[in-house]
């Protein structure tokens, strides 16, 4: 298998991070720097995704700065059409400025009870509305240490991606984001990813299709940098990075720079 019939993704997650002035100021930093790396590479997407309400104001920078492979993702949306849901986005809204988002992030299941029963109703939302779902999963360190960490990555695909729409599987992306690796420094190494990575693969091909597995762009994520980076993008089966700490700088072209030297 290659990685060359897999799109290459970068994800910027800003978290909780940049109200709208900030955002702007810094998407018109780096969407021009972003462009020019993207724009003779059609297997490569950049994905900027800001606080909800910074979404307008990196809308407005990418509009004033349109390069087909630099898109905006939200960090949420809930999976109801409209109505009384106080504080939540409807997926249709989303996708008025959208065009990816993430759902099931691991500080959304540890500070907002998400599970994966709700991570599925959200993603096939995302899909009926056409939009891209970055789907995280992956264990904690108490998991990991006790060696349960194919199980708990399997039981999270097999419940978080089930029943999709056979039309939509192409629309899925996933990150396996061990959490003792976000935010802490302690990557996890490119042989361990790539193995837990392989395992999404099989259980996705499993529960939909050889085939649509083959095609599912899978990233990792937790402390990736511009000096490991390169490392992970050499291992065939990681298809891309989903970033935090690293997104909020200058280095997210870097990190962009590196995945396409890498993958292309
Ligand atoms: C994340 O928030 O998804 C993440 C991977 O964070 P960091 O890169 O800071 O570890």
């Amino acid at each position: 298998m290659t990685t060359h019939t897999r799109q290459a993704i970068v994800a910027g997650n800003w978290k909780m991070n940049f109200g709208p002035r900030q955002a702007a100021t810094f998407a018109t930093e780096i969407v021009p720097l972003l462009g020019a790396l993207t724009e003779h590479y059609t297997q490569v997407l950049a994905v900027l995704c800001p606080p909800a309400i910074s979404l307008p104001a990196v809308r407005q920078v990418l509009d004033a700065n349109p390069f087909p492979r630099i898109e905006l993702g939200a960090q949420n949306l809930y999976y109801q059409e409209k109505g009384a849901y106080t504080g939540e986005l409807a997926p249709s809204m989303v996708a008025e400025l959208c065009t990816t988002v993430i759902i099931g992030h691991s500080e959304r299941r540890m500070y907002f009870h998400e599970t994966d029963e709700l991570v599925n109703q959200k993603v096939l939302a995302a899909l009926k509305h056409g939009l891209r779902p970055i789907v995280c999963v992956g264990e904690n360190e108490q998991q990991y240490d006790a060696g349960q960490t194919s199980e708990i990555v399997r039981s999270q695909v097999n419940k978080g991606l089930a029943n999709l729409p056979q039309e939509s599987l192409q629309q899925v992306v996933i990150a396996y984001e061990p959490i003792w690796a976000i935010g802490t420094g302690k990557a996890a190494t490119m042989e361990q990813a790539g193995k837990v990575i392989q395992e999404i693969r099989e259980t996705f091909a499993t529960l939909h299709s050889n085939e649509a597995a083959l095609a599912l762009p899978i990233l990792y994520g937790g402390s990736v940098t511009r000096e490991n980076i390169s490392e992970f993008m050499q291992h065939p089966e990681i298809d891309g990075a989903l970033v935090g700490g690293a997104s909020l700088k200058t280095d997210f072209v870097e990190l962009l720079r590196q995945t396409i030297q890498a993958k292309i």
